[in-house]
């Protein structure tokens, strides 16, 4: 199993629920790699490679302290591994200019970062173009079967899919398992501000490491409809179901029933009842974040023995394919 996450904050609810939750469960039974993508934040990050330097520890002490167990599954980061960026290369010539362009969510990136890369995204980088060609070498590099993630990363999945493909029938060979998708419960948690996703990037996230007093102020300041009833009706008021689905999740029940529980509650009272109920679930996370946070010699120490054995991996993996594309001089 290989999965990750950008080093551009601290990871907040749609991680928890989208795919922290679901990479500590199958750590059990699967052989895992959990990746701090640094190269791909630089990708629309470029001009501020400090902030992305300090994120990978923040990034990497939320998977600890999410239950990912250093014995069992393994951390490391992306740039520590070169041969993710030859793999790169070499499946930058299996992918189409135009199929890039129409993935869907890099589309929906390139508007949101309009600043940077231009009104129509007339300015995007060759480099944020082709994230999702190398996001495959990510994943393939560990030959990975499967990869837990948001729903918002299913383009990039089917386009790793392709890349395996195209590649096995060009270089007749059978070096990677194809890989699957495994969506949560809850693929997508959209923003605290209504829009379609939280993300670390939009400023509209509950952050893990939030403490108390700054989750209670952003779910209060949390934007809903002008409803008066509590409902779980995603499609007709995406706002107050989204806290509902939060409310469910913590409490592992249906959002219905949990809608039909607190009906008669108002906005008000049922966003201070699930704040506290929320500070109250993160409370045994907060505090080995805490802990962690006083030893960073110890996440780095980790950090580097997932380094050693992923390069260790990532090298056969590329023996295989320099031998298949007849570059093994
Ligand atoms: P950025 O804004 O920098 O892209 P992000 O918040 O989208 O940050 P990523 O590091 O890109 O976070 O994503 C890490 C993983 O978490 C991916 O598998 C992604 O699909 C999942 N994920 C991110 N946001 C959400 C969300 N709101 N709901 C469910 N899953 C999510
Ligand atoms: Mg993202």
């Amino acid at each position: 199993m290989l999965t990750g996450d950008r080093p551009t904050g601290p990871l907040h609810l749609g991680h928890y629920f989208g795919s922290l939750q679901n990479r500590v469960a199958m750590q059990d039974d699967f052989e895992s790699y959990i990746m701090v993508a640094d190269v791909q934040a630089l990708t629309d990050n470029f001009h501020q490679p400090e902030m992305v330097r300090q994120n990978v520890l923040e990034v990497a002490m939320d998977n600890i302290s999410a239950g990912m167990d250093p014995k069992k599954s393994t951390l490391f980061i992306q740039s520590q591994i070169p041969q993710i960026a030859e793999l790169t290369v070499f499946y930058s010539n299996l992918v189409t200019v135009n199929t890039l362009k129409r993935n869907p969510t890099v589309k929906a990136e390139i508007a949101e970062k309009r600043e940077l890369f231009g009104q129509d995204g007339e300015s995007v980088t060759y480099g944020f173009l082709g994230y999702p060609v190398s996001q495959a070498a990510d994943i393939t590099i560990v030959r990975a079967h499967i990869v837990p993630v948001g729903e918002d990363q299913l383009p990039m999945i089917e386009q790793t899919r392709e890349i395996v493909e195209r590649f096995h029938r060009m270089y007749q060979c059978n070096i990677f398992p194809l890989p699957q998708s495994k969506l949560s419960n809850s693929p997508r948690i959209i923003g605290l501000d209504g829009s379609g996703k939280m993300s670390k990037s939009l400023n509209n996230a509950v952050y893990l490491k939030d403490n108390p007093e700054e989750t209670i102020e952003k779910i209060k300041g949390a934007k809903t409809d002008s409803g008066t009833t509590i409902e779980f009706n995603p499609k007709e008021r995406p706002e107050i179901s989204n806290l509902v689905l939060i409310y469910s999740l913590i409490h592992n029940q249906n959002p219905k029933d949990v809608a039909s529980e607190l009906k008669h509650n108002t906005y008000s009272e049922f966003k201070l009842k699930l704040a506290h109920d929320l500070n109250r679930h993160l409370m045994p996370f907060r505090a080995k974040r805490l802990e962690l946070e006083s030893k960073p010699h110890y996440v780095k120490e980790i950090l580097d023995m997932g380094r050693v054995k992923v390069l260790e991996k990532a090298e056969e993996t590329m023996r295989q394919v320099r031998e298949a594309m007849k570059i093994n001089y």
